[in-house]
Order: C-alpha cells, then structure tokens, then sequence
C-alpha cells in the first residue's frame, strides 16, 4: 500500500505543521477530544500511504546509519529527530498523541469500547521499556539488527501479510483495544527518549486554582499521569480529562 515514490519528508513537513497547529488548538481550547480524533484518522492513514513520521522506525533506522531504510539523509533525520525532542521539551507529547502513525493508530484502537486494563502500570511499563530500549540500541550497535522489524511495524503499514511479523504488530493494535497504546508504552525505543524530555515540558495539561479535586480525571486517565505532581512523562495528550473535568478552567493546557 505504501507508495515509495512520495518522498518520506512530506510526513516530516505535515508533523512540524500539525505540531503547531495542535499547540495552538490545546492553548486556545478551540479542540476537544473528539475533535482531535481527525488528527489521528489522517496520521494513521500517512502511515498506510508514505510510512511517515514514523518516528520510532526513523530513530532505529538512525542508530544503524541505515539510510535506505531512512529514504533520505542521516544528517536530515537526525535533524528532524532532534526537532521532535526539542518541541516535546517546549510543548509535551502532542507528537506521540496525535501525528506519529503507530501510536494514532493504537489510539484509535483504544476508542472501541472493550474493557479496559492496565490503567495504573505506569512503573511496570516504564520499566519494561527502558530493558526494550537497552536491548534494542545493543541489537543495533552490536549484530546491526533492526528489532522491530520483527515486531513488525514495517510490515504492518505496508500491508505485507505474507511476513509473520504483519501478525504480531496487528496482535499489538488489537491489543490496544484492551489496553492503552502497548507498543509505546512498553517498546517505542523513541518514546522512551520522548517520555523523558516531557517530564520537564514548559507547556502540559495543568490544574488550577479552579480545581475542586473530585478525581474524575484520575479515574479516566489511561496513563496515570492526571495526579497532582504527576509529571505527564507518560501524558499522550489525549485529553480526556480535560473532557471529563465538571470545571471550567479547572485544567488547562499552559506554561508552568
Ligand atoms: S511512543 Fe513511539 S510509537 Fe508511540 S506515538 Fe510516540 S514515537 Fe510513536
Ligand atoms: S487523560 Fe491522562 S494521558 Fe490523557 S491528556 Fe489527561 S493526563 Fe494526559
């Protein structure tokens, strides 16, 4: 299904302005939940048509210099993974919410009605990941073996449903259903480095004054990441609890 004569950058180009356009639409609360669920449709279907911003796969692709597996420069996406580390600092996980394909695609898996678990493994997934990450950067730069291929993340947007691997990354999104985003939260070797740089972001969703602690927004959270004190390392800006909040102006996405 990928076409391969559209050049990868067009995904990149469409990030940087989606990026922005997100910020924007968060600060000036001129988007709801609901209304972002347009973000995720066309991101998801960029991974489908170009393979691109998938970000987890350029990251991987990066480490082992492999340029083909890039389609374009190593300087250039290193530059634009940079670029993605730089915004998620200044504006939190907008790019992991609703531009990278892997991760719109999981959400929008999440949004069929199912029972939901894992709500509160914030630790256990945080600590599975960073083993996945150790043990995809040694597999890089020791056998310079790409493992997620083998999850097949490649496969899966590329509709290739001869390989084993299409399988295994489609049990992941069906998973999703159940469970919230389980390739980023316990294997995306670039969200691990995303979910860092946002635990210091100058912008994230904040409680104010308005706050009369009912706890709506802890319950619904699928990250327990809506606590007080609770640095939205893991925050994919889904916004459910600002959904949900009975206040308004009670939590806001602002500048600390
Ligand atoms: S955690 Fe990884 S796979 Fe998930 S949205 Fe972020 S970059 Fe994409
Ligand atoms: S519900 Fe949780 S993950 Fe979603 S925006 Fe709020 S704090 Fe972030």
């Amino acid at each position: 299904m990928v076409f391969e004569f559209i050049p990868k950058a067009i995904g990149f180009g469409y990030a940087i302005i989606v990026f922005f356009l997100l910020v924007y639409l968060w600060y000036s609360r001129r988007i709801t939940r609901r209304g972002a669920v347009i973000f995720l449709i066309i991101s998801t279907a960029l991974g489908f048509l170009i393979f691109s911003p998938v970000a987890p796969w350029q990251f991987m692709n990066l480490v082992l210099r492999d340029t083909k597996g890039l389609g374009g420069p190593l300087q250039a996406a290193a530059f634009g993974l940079l670029f993605i580390l730089g915004f998620t600092l200044l504006f939190g996980r907008i790019f992991c919410g609703h531009i990278c394909p892997a991760g719109t695609l999981q959400e929008l898996a999440y949004l069929v009605p199912a029972k939901k678990v894992g709500r509160r493994w914030k630790n256990t997934t945080m600590a599975v990941r960073l083993g996945a990450f150790v043990i995809l950067i040694a597999a890089a730069l020791a056998f310079s073996i790409n493992l997620l291929k083998f999850i097949g993340l490649k496969d899966f947007f590329y509709l290739a449903v001869g390989s084993a691997s299409f399988f295994i990354f489609l049990a992941i999104v069906v998973f999703s259903v159940f469970m919230y985003r389980p390739f980023c939260r316990f294997i995306c070797p670039y969200g691990f480095l995303l979910s860092f740089v946002a635990g210091w972001s100058l912008f994230r969703f904040r409680r104010t004054d308005l706050c009369i602690h009912c706890g709506k927004c802890e319950k619904v959270c699928p990250t327990d990441e809506s606590k007080e004190g609770d640095r939205k390392m893991e925050c994919y800006m889904c916004g459910r609890c600002i959904e949900v909040c009975p206040v308004e102006g009670a939590l806001k996405y602002e500048r600390g």
